[in-house]
């Protein structure tokens, strides 16, 4: 047997050596799943499968790239090339191009990211003059996007009244019509959103059956990581494919299914058994991602649900250290204790900041992580947030691009066509605009017609309009003979966006043109991958995909070395040795919007369960008394969450007090950068929890020493320095005995060089190095 093979444990082997026939594993988090998807293909490949006949699709692009490089330390990059691997909205894009014809879309359509998608529709609710707080963008694209997944096209929405009924229970009676304008102009825009990616796969698949016999015929080994968390358009896709051969292997954890709220359903894995024939189901059971407790306490929290497939996780690992529990006054003070924490770690234990996730419910809660980060000088990096690629700026530069690859793209054009300025006002936009929907073509083809067609414009705005048209024109000419890095320092310089933020002169002005720059860097990067791949100039259409599909995950490289910041949602699949989870306080986590029905509530504590399960060794569980939400400093009750964990698991890390369950604890240090003169103790009422401050009162010097007498956990210091010498044999917590070979620094800051008999030189900081001298 292959040693990639036999390095599996037995249940972990039975799916990778069932070679065909369809295949369910569902089992619980890190106990191999996605191991096992990897291993099944290099073991296809190693029996002769093709790799051009083996299609996996996975959560993240960037679990694809890691399971690719795995895969071809197997079997050879060159082996690995062929294999198609990547998300499903990055994989069908791939194919709707090279179809796209047959659906009436050019093959170089644009794909709409939500902000894309976010304007048009504000455009059309403009337009249709509706009220824009019944009609709210956000939850009208949220709506458009649950009909595209369940296949709900505008025509099927029109032939069913209980749809239309519930929209206009909702006050939203014109929905029906806002979603085919919305269809409509991304048609005519030859633009694609997200959910289209799949929605239009499907039409594609069931409208042609040679087109779909054509990639049944092609991916005849089909593998899905995640499964629990696909929507009913990924799973109609998948069925279609797999129906001829039905090689399909799908792997996923009921208890992880946490995008309940963007359609995934839960179902597609309850009732894949029923799907297919003789349907083989594997389990795995054994966890070697956490240490015991993490894994126990996880079991604990998972078993309150009750809509649940059974399932046993265990682990051999150690039990590892407890999960920590953290109180604080403030969601700064919780920022704080996070950073200080990482700081001590690393101190203590050499650690590295990749080491370290805190995972949060809502991207809000990054800020004050940040903020109290920053002060530490730890390097962290945020997923999720605004990304590169949708910055204003970046956008703008983005927008100039899309129009010379598809000038049809209506979102691009009205972004730029007034900037920078160029005396081309709202007035023609809405003229231009009402002309394109009428003759139903796209806006840039009416402009250039625009001396045939009568909108009453004056002859110094249709030469505007003229010189537009022409200027894009040019940058197209340019794309057909220079590479993507030259085209866009071109458009940069000749649509003058630079000398636009440069005029600006501000701090935020520059860091615009400094972003551009990494985008012209990223853009150089691209266009020479390209060149070594085939020679070919670097493809601008290509590259236009790649930032149309990434999410900012995909883009971590791993190179720096840097604290990752995320939502739980965007941590599935990952690990970290140690990870927190903040914000655990009831309202927040689980979310005050979740607590309606027991389904809603039990997805949130599949979220938590998915929070828990992504940390080695190490877990932290904080939450805050009180935070600034909605600009308002409100009261907070710790998460059910942690009282669902048996105490065997946890340890406090403030003292407990009688009547409270968390003793509140006042340290003056936890104070930090807060001006004390606005603190004030408010006194307890019997039976709530006690508030402590508010920022409008002043607190008195009593008041503070009263506050005072409870120790700090954070940044205490074990320091048994006071005779610590050149020469001396100590013993590390971690790295063992060594010798010390140099003092250097004093106070808090003394470090020592210490020669490890294991492990070598390091430089330790006494405050916190745990020595001891033999
Ligand atoms: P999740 O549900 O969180 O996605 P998973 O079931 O996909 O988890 P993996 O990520 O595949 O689990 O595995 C978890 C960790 O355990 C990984 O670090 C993996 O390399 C390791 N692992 C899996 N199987 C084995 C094994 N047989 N021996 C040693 N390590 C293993
Ligand atoms: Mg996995």
């Amino acid at each position: 047997m292959q040693r990639y093979i036999s390095q599996l444990n037995e249940a972990q082997q039975a799916p990778v050596l069932q070679k065909d026939g369809p295949m369910i594993v569902i089992a619980g988090a890190g106990s191999g799943k996605t191991r096992v998807l990897t291993v099944r293909i290099a073991n296809l490949m190693s029996q002769g499968v093709d790799a051009f006949n083996i299609l996996a699709l996975t959560f993240t692009n960037k679990a694809a790239r890691e399971m690719k490089k795995r895969i071809a330390d197997i079997v050879g990059t060159n082996e690995a090339k062929n294999l198609w691997m990547g998300t499903f909205h990055s994989v069908f894009a791939k194919i709707l191009r090279s179809e796209a014809d047959k659906l009436g879309y050019p093959s170089n359509f644009t794909i709409y990211d939500s902000q894309d998608s976010l304007r048009c529709l504000g455009g059309i609710i403009k337009e249709m003059q509706l009220d824009k707080d019944i009609y709210k963008p956000k939850q009208i694209l949220g709506r458009i996007s649950s009909y595209k997944n369940s296949l709900i096209t505008v025509k099927a929405y029109f032939n069913n009244p209980e749809l239309q009924e519930a929209d206009a229970m909702s006050k939203k009676p014109r929905m029906g019509e806002i979603y085919q304008q919305y269809v409509e102009r991304c048609f005519k825009s030859g633009a694609m959103d997200f959910d289209d990616l799949l929605l239009k796969t499907n039409e594609l698949l069931n409208l042609f059956p040679d087109v779909l016999a054509k990639y049944q015929d092609r991916f005849r080994y089909i593998l899905v990581d995640e499964y629990q968390d696909t929507n009913h358009s990924q799973y109609l896709i998948v069925r279609a494919l797999s129906d001829r051969f039905q090689n399909i292997c799908v792997v996923g954890d009921d208890a992880q299914s946490i995008y309940a709220f963007r359609g995934a359903n839960i179902n597609n894995i309850l009732n894949f058994q029923k799907d297919y024939e003789n349907v083989q189901l594997y389990r795995l059971e054994q966890n070697y991602r956490s240490s015991k407790n993490i894994v126990e306490a996880a079991n604990n929290v998972i078993d309150k649900n009750k809509t649940k497939l059974d399932k046993i996780v265990w682990t051999s690992n150690d039990d590892g250290p407890k999960i920590k529990v953290h109180r604080s006054l403030t969601d700064g003070e919780e920022g704080r204790f996070v950073a200080a924490t990482i700081f001590e770690q690393k101190m203590q234990n050499q650690m590295l900041n990749g080491q370290f996730a805190i995972l949060y419910r809502t991207n809000a809660q990054s800020r004050a992580m940040e903020d109290a980060l920053r002060k530490r000088d730890i390097p962290y990096r945020i997923y999720g947030g605004l990304s590169f690629y949708q910055r204003k700026e970046i956008k703008d530069v983005l927008a100039y691009l899309r129009l010379v690859i598809n000038p049809k793209d209506e979102e691009a054009l009205v972004r730029v066509i007034n900037y920078p300025a160029r005396g081309i006002g709202d007035t023609t936009v809405e003229k231009l605009t009402v002309a394109a929907n009428h003759y139903k073509r796209s806006i840039f083809e009416v402009m250039e017609h625009i001396d045939k067609i009568d909108l009453k414009l004056n002859a110094g705005t249709k030469a505007k309009l003229n010189d537009f048209v022409t200027m894009i024109k040019s940058f197209q000419v340019i794309n057909e003979n220079q590479d993507a890095f030259f085209l866009t320092d071109h458009v940069t310089k000749k649509t003058g966006l630079v000398q636009e933020l440069k005029k600006d002169g501000t701090p935020e002005g520059i860091a615009k043109i400094e972003n551009i720059e990494e985008l012209l860097n990223g853009i150089k990067d691209f266009t020479e991958g390209q060149k070594e791949i085939d020679g070919a100039r670097g493809a601008l259409a290509e590259f236009l995909e790649d930032v149309a599909l990434a999410t900012d995950l995909d883009k971590d490289t791993g190179d720096d070395d840097r604290v990752a910041l995320m939502t739980i949602h965007l941590a599935k699949g990952l690990e970290f040795p140690h990870v927190f989870i903040v914000g655990l306080e009831e309202d927040l986590f689980p979310s005050a919007m979740s607590l309606n029905t027991r389904s809603e509530l039990e997805e949130e504590r599949r979220l938590f369960y998915v929070a828990l399960t992504r940390a080695e060794h190490q877990a932290y569980l904080t939450y805050a008394q009180s935070r600034y939400r909605w600009g308002k400093l409100v009261d907070s009750e710790p998460s059910r969450f942690i009282e669902e964990i048996n105490d065997q698991y946890l340890e406090y890390l403030n003292p407990v007090d009688s009547g409270y369950r968390y003793k509140p604890v006042m340290d003056i240090d936890v104070f930090g950068d807060i001006d004390k003169s606005k603190l004030r103790l408010a006194k307890p009422t019997a039976g709530t929890p006690p508030k402590y401050f508010t920022r409008d009162e002043p607190v008195s010097s009593a008041n503070i020493r009263r506050l005072k007498p409870v120790s700090s956990n954070s940044g205490r210091s074990n320091v048994v320095d006071a005779n610590l010498n050149v020469g001396n044999i100590v013993m590390h917590e971690r790295f063992g005995k060594g010798q010390i070979v140099n003092i250097e620094g004093i106070g808090a800051d003394k470090k020592a060089e210490i020669r490890f008999d294991v492990g070598g030189l390091k430089k330790l900081l006494l405050r916190f190095a745990k020595l001891e001298v033999i």
